[in-house]
């Protein structure tokens, strides 16, 4: 039942009554009462300040009770609350009027005082935990699951292709003893280009292909710059992986993209051969392509190794018979590779005399595409999740 807030408001008094005198009021409580509410029962707003006169505590009390049994709603306790605790409520007023009763019943009174405030108190407390618990019990009854039935399956999700990728080479080196490797791709001149044996005038560091910043460092070209900051460290063996994005200054078209994924690795040791390199190479690619794809080395020129070869697979499509996509030859090139450059190994204080090394390279992005039947190199980038599903 909903009660009426105001009804709530006890005792304001408009009344100036006499000098203090138990007695009296007693004679005349019920009259009292009557008048402090007029004809509905119920009190005015300009009575809202709490005058309660001490002069039937014991009557007051009974009457409280009569007004907690019509608190139903959060509205009717807050209404209860500021009208018998706060600083303007009953019991302040009744705290202050102590101070004017007769020494003799003052115990009684105070006695009486206290025994209303913490009433008030108590079932304010006991109320504001039984509304809690409704309001739970409200909120459990709503949001009730029904654990029998068959769960609703949305997507968890997946790995992107270029992911996948990186972890299945990632794995492939492992037992090789690669650690990956990571760099900046805001990266400065020196390590992108100079360190790596990529002098000014190279065509790579042409504003055509690099993309420059107003600070004048480039967003990486290759991931090989991760090797420059590897190597700077002088250890030795290195033997690092390192997969990242990298950016050029293109035209994107269907095969080309400004930014795309690669992956590099470096093994710098002693005795370490061309021969060496190629063993590696045709396991990672064996490993990625199958045991019967074939492996060829042509040769090739970068800047930073020394010779430079690039590793070619045939083609899956002609099966080595020769087609289009491998532009007739019946082999597809899908790395880049060489012997670290003497002047590379010179930069970072190596001595191309004691110690040599190979570096190896390839997009994985290009591979992704590949492997995961996405049609073109921008698709895998475009976060089409049909495209991702092969739909
Ligand atoms: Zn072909």
């Amino acid at each position: 039942m909903h009660c009426n807030p105001s009804f709530l408001r006890p005792f304001a008094l408009k009344i100036i009554l006499a000098p203090w005198d138990l007695e009296t009021f007693a004679q005349g409580f019920e009259k009292l009462l009557f008048s402090l509410f007029d004809k509905t029962g119920q009190t005015s707003e300009k009575t809202r300040t709490m005058e309660t006169k001490i002069f039937d505590v014991d009557g007051l009390a009974l009457q409280l009770e009569q007004v907690l049994t019509a608190v139903n709603t959060r509205t009717d306790l807050e209404g209860l609350r500021r009208d018998w605790l706060s600083k303007d409520g009953a019991v302040k007023s009744l705290f202050k009027q102590l101070k004017d009763v007769p020494p003799e019943a003052k115990p009684k009174v105070a006695a009486t005082v206290n025994g209303i405030k913490e009433r008030v108190e108590n079932f304010i407390r006991e109320k504001e935990e039984f509304f809690a618990a409704t309001d739970r019990a409200e909120s459990v009854s709503k949001e009730f699951f029904d654990l029998s039935l068959p769960a609703e399956y949305d997507g968890l999700g997946g790995i992107h292709p270029v992911t996948i990728i990186e972890r299945k080479i990632a794995a492939i080196l492992r037992p090789f003893g690669f650690s990956v490797v990571h760099g900046p791709e805001i990266e400065t001149e020196y390590y992108c280009f100079d360190a790596l044996n990529i002098p000014p005038h190279h065509p790579a560091r042409d504003m055509q292909d690099t993309f420059y910043t107003t600070t004048g460092h480039v967003l990486r070209t290759h991931t090989t710059s991760v090797q420059s900051r590897v190597l700077e460290k002088g250890e030795l063996p290195v033997k690092v992986a390192s997969f990242g994005r990298a950016y050029r200054n293109e035209t994107e078209d269907p095969s080309h993209q400004a930014m795309f994924h690669q992956f590099e690795l470096i093994w710098i040791e002693k005795g370490l051969t061309l021969s060496h390199l190629m063993g590696l190479i045709s396991h990672i690619l064996k490993e990625i392509y199958g045991k019967r794809r074939k492996v060829r080395f042509v040769p090739k020129f970068y800047p930073y190794t020394e010779p430079s070869i690039g590793p070619q697979i045939d083609c899956a499509i002609c099966t080595g018979g020769g087609c289009s996509a491998c532009g007739g030859s019946g082999w597809v090139t899908i790395a880049g590779a060489g012997m670290v450059h003497r002047n590379v190994l010179q930069e970072f204080k190596y001595d191309p005399a004691k110690v040599s090394g190979f570096a190896f390279g390839l997009g994985t992005s290009r591979l992704a595409s590949q492997f995961c039947n996405i049609p073109t190199l921008k698709a895998v980038y475009e976060n089409d999740l049909r495209v991702y599903k092969g739909e």
